[in-house]
This record gives C-alpha cells, sequence and structure tokens, in this order.
C-alpha cells in the first residue's frame, strides 16, 4: 500500500466519484439546458476497464468509497456489469449511485444484485405540475415507481436529494419530510449551487438550511443534530425528536465544508477534479489509452490531490464558476 492521498491543508482523500457519462434523459434547469446536445462522443468516455483501472489504482492509494453519477448514469447501457466490477476491487467498502429515478424500476434489483450498496434518488417536489417545470419532462410516475423498486431491493440506504431553489420548492420542503418519515427514507436538501449551464445561479436564489430547518421545525416537529456525525461527510444531519425520521443538508452555500472535503472526481471523459468548483483538472485517459504504468495513474491522482485549494469561493466577489456544468461534471 503507497502512502495516503493527503492534500497540501492535510486533508485525507479517500472518496472518488465517478461520472459514467454526461448525457441525461431529464433537462433540471439548474444543471442542464432545455436544448444540451454538445455531449461528448463515444469514444471520449471512459470504458468499463478504463474505470476499473483507475479505481484500482486509486484504492492502492488509500480510496475506498466510490459513488457512480453523471449526467445519469442509468443511462450508461450494462451499468450493473461496472458495478460489479468495482465492487470486486480490493479495498472498495462502499459503494453508492447518485441518480434521478427515470430508470430505477427495472435497474434497482439488478444494482443492488451487482453489489451496489447505497442509493440517492433525485427528486424535488412530489408535485407533478412542478416536477415539469424543474425537470422539463413529465416523468414523476416513473420516478415514483423507482424509489418503490429502491425500497423493495434490499439497499443499505436509500435517500432522497433535493435541490433548493428559493421562490420555487417552498411548498415542497415539508412534504418531502413527511414523505421521508413515512417511508423511512432520509431527505437531504441540496442548496442551490452555482453549477448551472446558464449561469442563472445568484445567491438570492438559494433556499438556505436555516430556513429550511424552521419550516420543518413549525410545521413538523423539532429537530436535534444527529450526534458524533462524520465530519467528513457533506451533509448536515438532523434527526426529529419525535423519533421518526432524519433529514440532511448539504448547506454548500450557506455552511461552506471544504475544510473536511476528503473527496476527488473522475469525469466520464477521463479527468481527475479535486472539487466540483475546480477550474483546472488533471487528464488520465491518454495514460489509459498509451500504454503507461499504473504508476503514471497513481501520480497523476497524487499531483490532482497535491494541487487542491483550500475551498470554493462562492461567498466571494472573485467566485468564478467552473467551466463545466454539474451535468458534465458529474455532482
Ligand atoms: N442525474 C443524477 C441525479 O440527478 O441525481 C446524477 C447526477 S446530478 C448532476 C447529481 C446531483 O446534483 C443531483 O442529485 C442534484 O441533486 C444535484 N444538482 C444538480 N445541479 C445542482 C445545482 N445547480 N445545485 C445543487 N445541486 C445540484
Ligand atoms: Fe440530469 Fe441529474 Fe442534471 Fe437533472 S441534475 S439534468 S437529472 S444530470
Amino acid at each position: 500500500m503507497h502512502a495516503a492521498l493527503t492534500d497540501g491543508f492535510g486533508r485525507l482523500h479517500d472518496s472518488l466519484r465517478i461520472s459514467v457519462t454526461d448525457r441525461c434523459n431529464i433537462r433540471c434547469f439548474y444543471c442542464m439546458p432545455e436544448d444540451a446536445g454538445n455531449f461528448q462522443p463515444r469514444e471520449e468516455i471512459l470504458t468499463f476497464e478504463e474505470i476499473e483501472r483507475v479505481v484500482r489504482v486509486a484504492a492502492g492509494l488509500g480510496v475506498n468509497k466510490l459513488r457512480i453519477t453523471g449526467g445519469e448514469p442509468l443511462l450508461r447501457r450494462d451499468l450493473p456489469v461496472l458495478i460489479a466490477k468495482l465492487a470486486a476491487v480490493p479495498g472498495i467498502a462502499d459503494l453508492a449511485l447518485t441518480t434521478n429515478g427515470v430508470l430505477l424500476e427495472k435497474l434497482a434489483a439488478p444494482l443492488r444484485q451487482a453489489g451496489l450498496s447505497r442509493l440517492n434518488i433525485h427528486l424535488d417536489t412530489l408535485d407533478r405540475e412542478r416536477f415539469r417545470q424543474i425537470t422539463r419532462r413529465d416523468d414523476f410516475e416513473k420516478v415514483m415507481r423507482g424509489i418503490d423498486a429502491a425500497c423493495a431491493a434490499g439497499f443499505r440506504s436509500v435517500k432522497i436529494n433535493a435541490v433548493a431553489v428559493k421562490n420555487l420548492v417552498e411548498p415542497d420542503i415539508v412534504p418531502l419530510a413527511r414523505f421521508g418519515r413515512e417511508r423511512g427514507i432520509e431527505i437531504r436538501y441540496i442548496e442551490f449551487m452555482p453549477l448551472d449551464s446558464q449561469s442563472l445561479w445568484d445567491r438570492s436564489k438559494v433556499l438556505l438550511m436555516d430556513t429550511m430547518l424552521a419550516m420543518l421545525t413549525r410545521e413538523i416537529g423539532p429537530l436535534t443534530a444527529v450526534p458524533d456525525q462524520d465530519p467528513r461527510a457533506p451533509a448536515t444531519e438532523f434527526r426529529f425528536n419525535d423519533g421518526n425520521g432524519r433529514v440532511g443538508f448539504v448547506a454548500s452555500v450557506s455552511k461552506p465544508f471544504c475544510l473536511n472535503c476528503n473527496r476527488l472526481r473522475l469525469t466520464a471523459d477521463g479527468h481527475l477534479r479535486n472539487c466540483l468548483f475546480a477550474i483546472g483538472e488533471t487528464p488520465v485517459k491518454h495514460l489509459l489509452r498509451d500504454g503507461s504504468p499504473d504508476e503514471a495513474i497513481a501520480i497523476a491522482i497524487r499531483a490532482n490531490v497535491r494541487e487542491k485549494w483550500i475551498g470554493h469561493q462562492i461567498n466571494t466577489a472573485g467566485f468564478v464558476p467552473p467551466p463545466r456544468p454539474m451535468y458534465s461534471i458529474g455532482g
């Protein structure tokens, strides 16, 4: 085993997010433009074998957690085959996936059988019309069936990711929490971040964690911060004092958690990114295709982690959005 992956600020990196495609079957306005079309050509996208090789090398450097994302990862053909390959890599202890749920009804069970342990399903609203307004598609019922299938498939955890956009989803915050309480699903509210491709973001459009917490307290009941949380997990978690259910907040805007970050990313087209908001990237695809040894990939991973900045600058006037939108980075 090589020495651990530590950046210049002493942060240990053991978590890798892997995007398997930049395509998507819906068009959430805060992520993709309606007419998105300049996707990466197929030959630019890493093969399953190439992804597995990066994971093997990363696991040798101490990475033990993986999350598969996109674009919409369930669009990638034969995804359970990749999951099985990654689940078998020595050292990988946790394998999770984030999906919009549209194709989940059929895929939940095969993904579970292939070794996927945790699932996050993206759903901002229980209102079909607002779902259509946000995603520009009428797939609400499919996502609900996907959630049912996920709950039946026996995952270690199923969570819902809800993006919190001000003046839009306020009516959804409480119904989602109630739904989660009924179904034993944790709702994770994610503050709207400046990662959309159309520069729609500004701070006034973010529904902040404290506002949502106050809404839940008023409408459902008091909550208490979950004790002894993993300080490196992106969400701050609370449980309802009546003992029924919990919620989490990814408060990247109001309470940045960069100082505890343990994550790096691999884009679908083979670039390493050390931050969602990073400007620079480290290419690895050429190393995977020109016969370079594993050590060259390890050097690239180490270099990418070493160059990591102290944190994103969302809350400063000098903030520069990343050159790729969310769907192309892998959220
Ligand atoms: N398509 C899958 C999905 O929607 O879950 C996986 C990729 S998506 C880019 C990953 C997550 O990013 C989504 O669950 C969504 O909650 C989040 N997301 C997308 N755009 C965002 C934005 N501008 N701000 C905050 N979160 C965002
Ligand atoms: Fe697709 Fe996910 Fe982006 Fe929505 S957030 S457009 S589902 S990649």
